[in-house]
């Protein structure tokens, strides 16, 4: 596959260090709050990377952190404590937060179908390993000891910076805000690897360290998360955008320096979800989440139709009108998917191979999703047996993750019960109307009770509903009449 690489600038064939094999590692979200359908932009479209990558045959392994050290705002340990900010607004413990907002991101990629990675670190978990990666740096000569604090020396490096070709507007979310001058840094690049002098009185997360008692600088829990279970050669790093520098420079600057040999060759960053107002972001306070979606009566499907529309190297600008339009059209392609006839077996295999083929150039083609979506349509349109169709279409789906089939064959459930209730609604002479799952006898009892409720003989009424009830049968009263169904 050909895939954009943030490191060399182009695309390039994307080639692994093992034959067959993929590490992967993507920056997890910070939790303390829900995450923004921004964030999860960025996870849908790495999700299908991912899944195309298993299409493909490939073996990945695929490791996120998440980040609940969210102390930090920026490497100068200005700004807020995130975290803390979060327990006291919902009046818990940081760690409270941290769990009950990675189970509500886990909670939203379920509902987006992004597929779990194969491994989930919380930075919480691994500080020992932390603490051994600050440690090996400063024994080969590239952090130093200022103020309580360790830094990251940039001097040391012959290289930096490498992601520069983003848009400086892009980077500033990475920047971010209320960073000050700290003035223990050597050079103007310097991070910090370990805090021990915290301007935050109520730090809530401490531990003890060769260097003091501190918690770990922003950046290296994931170097030391993909060392841990991607080992020393990862093959791509995922994230957003805002993510590129500086905390993915720093994480390269860590990683090379420790391990002593080139870390990850390939780059892939997500560009940002804007509104019409701007940027999507979490510390700016009003924001959308996929429960927010949901609320308003969207499909999170639609979501994930929407976002496949774009390129991953394109921003992204969300509205309603736009959002409204990918649910009309995902809804009218399920419709058109479930009047497919499933029992069919005569699969073209020429045409399949070819139209798969066409499939996996587009993706393969630095994920051009919006030509993928495009081929599920050519496929309806194909002159060839709905077998063929339906198959193309499974196998495209494992790519997109659309849940295509399985919404359709719901829809044709549906289609089916509405069709049943259709034929069994009876209007009687009387023009009253009986919904129900077509049987004689019942519609009778139902009339009966009807007629009493009529004539104000509740008794008698009350009395044919707890015989229908002993039958399993339950009435709700709708306009003009009654349904009843088996329950
Ligand atoms: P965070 O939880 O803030 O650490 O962010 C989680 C992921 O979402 C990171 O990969 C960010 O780069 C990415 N991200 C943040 N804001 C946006 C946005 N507006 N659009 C797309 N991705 C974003
Ligand atoms: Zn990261």
């Amino acid at each position: 596959m050909y895939l954009y690489n943030s490191a060399t600038h182009k695309k390039e064939p994307f080639v692994t260090h093992t034959p067959g094999h993929v590490e992967m590692y993507t920056c997890g979200p910070t939790v303390y709050h829900f995450a923004h359908i921004g964030n999860l932009r960025s996870y849908i479209m790495e999700d299908v990377l991912e899944k195309f990558l298993r299409y493909e045959g490939l073996d990945v392994n695929r490791v996120m952190n998440i980040t609940d050290v969210g102390h930090l705002t920026g490497d100068s340990d200005e700004g807020e404590d995130k975290m803390l900010k979060g327990a006291r607004r919902e009046h818990k413990t940081v760690m409270e937060i941290a769990q009950f907002y990675t189970d509500a991101f886990f909670d939203d990629c379920r509902k987006l179908n992004i597929k779990t990675p194969d491994v989930v670190q919380p930075a919480t978990g691994l500080i020992p390993e932390f603490i051994t990666m600050v440690q090996g740096l400063l024994d080969k000569g590239y952090a130093y000891l200022a103020g309580g604090n360790v830094y990251f020396d940039t001097s040391k490096l012959a290289r930096y910076h490498i992601f520069f070709d983003h848009d400086e507007e892009d980077l500033q979310v990475g920047v971010r805000e209320g960073v000050e001058e700290d003035t223990n840094k050597r050079n103007k690049n310097d991070f910090v690897l370990w805090f021990t002098k915290s301007k935050f009185e109520d730090q809530a997360l401490k531990w003890d360290s060769p260097w003091g008692v501190g918690y770990p600088g922003w950046h290296i829990e994931c170097s030391a998360i993909s060392l841990k279970y991607n080992g020393e050669y990862l093959d791509i790093h995922c994230g957003g955008v805002d993510n590129a520098f500086p905390h993915h420079t720093n994480e390269i600057a860590q990683s090379e320096s420790y391990l002593g040999h080139p870390w990850c060759p390939h780059w892939f960053h997500v560009h940002h979800l804007n509104t019409t107002s701007g940027k999507m972001s979490k510390s700016s306070g009003e924001f959308l989440t996929v429960q927010v979606l949901m609320d308003r009566g969207y499909d999170p499907m639609a979501y994930r139709y929407f976002c496949l529309q774009g390129h991953y190297r394109k921003n992204l600008t969300f509205s309603w009108e736009a959002l409204d339009n990918a649910q009309v059209a995902y809804n009218k392609l399920i419709a058109r998917l479930a009047a497919l006839r499933t029992e069919g077996k005569d699969v073209d295999e020429e045409l399949l191979a070819e139209r798969l083929g066409r499939f996996k150039k587009f993706i393969g083609d630095d994920l051009n999703t919006s030509m993928g979506l495009t081929c599920v349509y050519d496929m309806l349109k194909a002159k060839t047996s709905d077998a063929t169709k339906l198959k193309a279409i499974a196998a495209m789906d494992e790519v997109l993750g659309l849940r295509l089939l399985s919404r359709a064959q719901a829809k044709r459930e549906e289609n089916a019960r509405a069709a049943a209730a259709a034929k069994a609604a009876k209007t009687s002479g009387d023009g009253m109307t009986i919904l129900g799952e077509g049987d004689e006898e019942i519609d009778e009892l139902c009339r009966r009770r009807a007629e009493a409720k009529k004539a104000r003989n509740f008794e008698e009424a009350d009395s044919i509903r707890a015989q229908l009830r002993d039958r399993g049968i339950e009435l709700t009263d709708v306009p003009g009449g009654v349904k009843w169904r088996r329950v």
